[in-house]
């Protein structure tokens, strides 16, 4: 499994921001308007957004930042085509990646 780049087009293919564990997170609501806020300015690139900006990706750059997200509900990573792309299926952890850190 090669490293996951941080760009925006895995940005874009990320599930975590329509993942009901992140839903109802005012941080991640926070930075999903940012992010908005950013690629209508057409500045979109991964450095203006910055890891800790971006509420995803987190099987490449680690464990979320926000502390208000629920890791009870049901992880979508399964069905994102990185998971597919990368074949994290062999990898640890299992989905979580915003919990658990990045994938290895
Ligand atoms: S890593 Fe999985 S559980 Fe966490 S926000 Fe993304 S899809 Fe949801
Ligand atoms: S596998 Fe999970 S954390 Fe990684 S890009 Fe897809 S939804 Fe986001």
């Amino acid at each position: 499994m090669g490293k996951i780049e941080f760009n925006m087009e895995n940005i874009k293919k990320c599930l975590c921001t329509k993942c009901a564990v992140q839903i109802e997170s005012q941080c991640v609501k926070d930075k999903k308007k940012m992010m908005l806020l950013i690629t209508q300015q057409d500045l979109d690139s991964p450095m203006m957004m910055g890891s800790d900006k971006v509420p995803g990706v987190y099987c490449g750059t680690g464990k979320a930042t926000c502390r208000d997200i629920d890791t009870n509900k049901t992880c979508k990573c399964g069905e994102c085509p990185i998971w597919e792309e990368y074949n994290l299926v062999i990898g640890e952890p299992q989905g979580y990646f915003c919990r658990e850190g990045e994938a290895k």
